[in-house]
């Protein structure tokens, strides 16, 4: 499971700069899906071999008191407390303040681990002004600018190191040949347990756990007509005994976690509510996560035929940044419509995990650009030379060329509607990356 850190601070300090820059790998990445709604609030990011989430709890009002408000706080809260590590942000040139202190006995009751990042601290003289900081008595204080990205890789990296990360932990990821890791993601209520249980009734049990994790992470491995499945402790859900049961809270971070660790997430939707902006958000973070995905639209049963077309439509309409991926309608309570969601899983694990090799790869492209070349942008005219495999579950496509940064959107859309109707890449996003040679 990938570590969690949250920053934490009062607002304008330069929370969600810094929540930028320490997840800015990804964000370029799902920049220009239409209709994706995205939470501000979590995302991912790597350093070296470590990745880690984060969350920007700008939110944070530790006593908000009713409606919307209250709901975000105890999210947020309940983020704080599932974190691993916290980083509180400070502001260097204003100094500190009252609520500075109140957020710090905050975390001091916690017991969390804590860094504290005296931000917008570019241009100033080292040590000067930090020693009002360590009045906070949380430890050391570290200098940084996250608007000039200086001091970030250090903060990060001593954010990290308590948890004891080794190196080679996260690197050991067979590529699910053996057995597929699922993530069953949905809001609480969907049905994840009432499904998962179904098909525990149905298919054999290899075994429960996984030995020697710290966190009380669950999991059920299981065979299905000779493939294995590993299903991934889910948000929301706990073991009891044999069975799965859902729990009243939702946790984002536990989500997430499930989402990065998996091979394959299945979506799970409720009929009867359509899509819900935490549907998308959900959904949001599993298209920004790579992996690939299946959609269940669940309670089919309880839904007539009008609200049938409803659903659809906001299908087509909230999720169309995941029209990758098939959509299923089912009842798990009445077990219907199950089967081919297992089929589905397969089917995107292997479009998620195929080879493509570079010969192939380059004849698509050189057809693609004979087919239709792409535009002249002022005095460039982008060539487009070659391409391999630069990657698996998500595929990355590598295009070699020359001005390829004047490659189009809609031309790189072009060309992955060409490459994913050759290799039949249902179910996983497909990722393309231009790399121009001087
Ligand atoms: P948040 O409310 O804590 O999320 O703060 P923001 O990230 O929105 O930043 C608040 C303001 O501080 C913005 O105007 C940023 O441009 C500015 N800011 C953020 N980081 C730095 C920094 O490293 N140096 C300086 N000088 N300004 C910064
Ligand atoms: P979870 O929180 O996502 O694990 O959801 P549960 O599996 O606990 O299901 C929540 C509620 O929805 C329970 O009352 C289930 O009986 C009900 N439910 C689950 N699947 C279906 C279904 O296919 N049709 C209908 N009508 N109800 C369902």
């Amino acid at each position: 499971m990938k570590p969690v850190i949250a920053l934490v601070g009062r607002p304008n300090v330069g929370k969600s700069t810094l929540f930028n820059r320490m997840t800015k790998t990804r964000d370029a990445i799902v920049a220009d899906f239409a209709g994706l709604t995205r939470d501000r609030h979590y995302g991912s990011g790597k350093q070296g071999q470590h990745e880690y989430i984060v969350i920007d709890t700008g939110g944070f009002e530790p006593d908000a008191s009713s409606g919307i408000y209250r709901e975000m706080a105890r999210q947020t809260q309940q983020a704080v407390a599932e974190a691993d590590v916290v980083i509180f942000v400070l502001d260097a040139r204003a100094g500190l303040s009252g609520q500075d202190y109140d957020i710090a006995n905050y975390l001091r009751r916690l017991g969390k681990t804590c860094v504290l990042a005296a931000n917008k601290a570019e241009g100033m003289r080292e040590g000067t002004q930090l020693s009002e900081f360590y009045e906070l008595g949380l430890g050391e204080v570290y200098a940084v600018s996250a608007a000039h990205g200086q001091g970030i890789r250090g903060l990060v990296e001593i954010a990290l190191e308590p948890l004891g990360l080794s190196e080679s932990e996260d690197i050991v990821d067979d590529d699910g040949k053996n057995c597929i890791k699922l993530a069953v993601a949905g809001r609480p209520n969907v049905g994840k347990s009432t499904l998962i249980n179904a098909w525990l009734g149905e298919e054999r049990l290899v075994a429960f756990d996984l030995p020697g994790t710290t966190r009380d992470a669950i999991s059920v491995s299981l065979e299905r007509n000779g493939q294995k499945f590993e299903i991934i402790d889910t948000a929301g859900l706990r073991r009891k005994g044999k069975v799965f049961e859902a729990i009243e809270k939702f946790s984002v971070v536990k989500t997430l976690q499930a989402i990065e660790s998996a091979n394959v997430v299945l979506l799970l939707l409720d009929a009867t509510q359509g899509v819900t902006d935490q549907d998308a958000h959900i959904a949001g973070y599993i298209l920004e996560s790579g992996r690939a995905v299946v959609v269940a639209v669940n309670k089919w049963d309880a839904i007539d035929d009008y609200q049938r077309k409803l659903v659809e439509r906001s299908i087509e309409t909230r999720l169309a940044f995941l029209k990758f991926a098939s959509l299923h309608f089912i009842s798990a309570k009445r077990r219907q419509g199950i089967a081919p969601v297992w089929a589905a899983i397969v089917q995107a694990h292997s479009a998620a995990t195929r080879k493509m090799s570079t010969p192939v790869l380059t004849r698509l492209l050189l057809e693609a650009v004979q087919f239709q070349s792409p535009k002249r942008a002022g005095m460039f005219r982008p060539k487009l030379r070659y391409a391999h495999q630069g990657g698996s579950n998500p595929p990355v496509i590598v295009v070699h060329g020359n001005s390829l940064e004047h490659v189009t959107e809609a031309y790189k859309r072009f060309l992955e509607g060409r490459f994913r109707k050759e290799f039949d890449l249902v179910g996983t996003p497909l990722r393309i990356e231009m790399k121009t040679s001087h």
